[in-house]
This record gives structure tokens, C-alpha cells and sequence, in this order.
């Protein structure tokens, strides 16, 4: 352990299973939407980045989306935004410590 991971609280992410072993993306809210508009040119401007979040705040399987970019993304190539996070919030949630737990576990706080 590093001393910058011992300073941050371990998060957990914890996928509540009701889509454990269906195919979690045909709930996604995003289907159908244009896939450009979660790449937006600019993430500091709020008019780019907020149409997108919204999308994602609706979203039956945020969660699991969040738990694969977590999981899967790597750090130096970070891009677009996934469920409703920038890819520097992603940062701060790996520096945080967030790990992905699988469905069915024991314990843990959703993100
Ligand atoms: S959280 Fe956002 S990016 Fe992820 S599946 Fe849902 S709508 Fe799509």
C-alpha cells in the first residue's frame, strides 16, 4: 500500500445484481442516443458535459456501467463521459480507492 492510498477512505462499488447475467446495456438510458454527445470537445464547459449527465442520472444501469469503466478503462486513456463521470472525476475515484465489488458480495457502499 502507498502512503497516498493509506490517506483515502476505500470505496466500493457494488452492482446491486438484478442484471447479473443479462446483457445490463439494452436498459442503458444512452441507447439510441447519439454516442458523439458523450464526447464532448470541451469537458470544462457545463453546456457540453450536462446534457450528457442527465442522460445518465436516469440510468436503470449506471451502476454496472460505472463498475466496467472502473474495472476496464485504462488511466492513460481515459475518454468521454461514462456513467455521468468526467474522466478526471474517474481519476479521483481511482486515487479515491474505489474498488469494483461483484454482485452478491458481502457488505459494501454503492457509488
Ligand atoms: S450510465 Fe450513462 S453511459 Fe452508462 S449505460 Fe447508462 S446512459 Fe449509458
Amino acid at each position: 500500500m502507498t502512503a497516498r492510498a493509506g490517506r483515502f477512505p476505500l470505496l466500493r462499488l457494488v452492482p446491486d445484481g438484478a442484471s447479473a447475467g443479462r446483457r445490463w446495456r439494452d436498459d442503458a438510458a444512452c441507447v439510441g442516443v447519439d454516442p458523439d454527445a458523450f464526447y464532448p470537445a470541451d469537458m470544462a464547459q457545463a453546456d457540453q458535459v450536462e446534457p450528457v449527465r442527465r442522460v445518465c442520472r436516469g440510468c436503470p444501469v449506471r451502476a454496472e456501467c460505472l463498475a466496467e469503466v472502473m474495472a476496464t478503462e485504462e488511466p492513460t486513456r481515459r475518454w468521454g463521459v461514462i456513467a455521468g463521470t468526467t474522466p478526471s472525476e474517474r481519476r479521483l475515484l481511482h486515487r479515491a480507492g474505489l474498488t469494483v465489488t461483484a454482485p452478491g458480495s458481502a457488505g459494501g457502499d454503492a457509488a
